[in-house]
């Protein structure tokens, strides 16, 4: 296989990877799954990998993501409309980055193995939340 291979698709477990690899393969592209073994070990290293990759040759690339369409979350559009606050219901809200469990990964592993997430604060009571999506 000379081929180039791409990634056109993440997954958080093998499970899924599988699916979508037979899917293709049952379409006739060929498709390889990337980071399995890894995550095997230890599904929490999923969100520093980024998942569990389905890779396929490049000029096949177009012909599987249409294949898989349906199947494809649509990719991480953030969403910049105001959330209302749960808590007080205000919409003076801003997006911030918790990066405390990645920092509290590095001191425990040296590694900052979880990334860090998204939540919204709200800057009218300072309550914290994960946003909807
Ligand atoms: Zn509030």
């Amino acid at each position: 296989m000379t081929e180039n291979l791409v990634t056109i698709g993440r997954y958080s477990t093998p499970y899924e990877a599988h699916m979508v690899k037979s899917r293709l393969e049952s379409e006739g592209i060929p498709a390889f799954i990337a980071d399995e073994y890894t995550i095997g070990i230890n599904w929490l290293y999923s969100n520093a990998l980024g998942g569990v990759k389905v890779r396929v040759p490049a000029p096949l690339a177009s012909e599987a993501l249409q294949i898989l369409a349906p199947e494809i979350e649509p990719s991480a559009t953030y969403n910049v409309e105001a959330e209302a606050c749960p808590e007080c219901g205000s919409k003076n809200t801003e997006d911030f980055l918790d990066k405390r469990n990645s920092f509290l990964t590095w001191m425990l592993f040296g590694l900052p193995l979880l990334l860090p997430r998204e939540k919204r604060r709200c800057k009218e009571c300072g309550h914290c939340w994960r946003p909807s999506k």
